[in-house]
């Protein structure tokens, strides 16, 4: 399944599995921000995408 996670800063990252968006997700999150995020909030903010 295809998800988007926007950043706040309005950066989106794609992915197709949780594994692959957490750790899309928390490298953006580190290399822009300075910050980790948890799993569990990754995954609480990733929406299914269709494309
Ligand atoms: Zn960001
Ligand atoms: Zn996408």
């Amino acid at each position: 399944m295809h998800k988007h996670l926007t950043c706040a800063c309005g950066y989106v990252v794609h992915a197709d599995s949780d594994d692959e968006m957490v750790r899309k997700a928390q490298d953006h999150s580190k290399a822009a921000h300075g910050k980790m995020m948890s799993r569990e909030d990754i995954l609480k903010m990733a929406k299914e995408a269709k494309h």
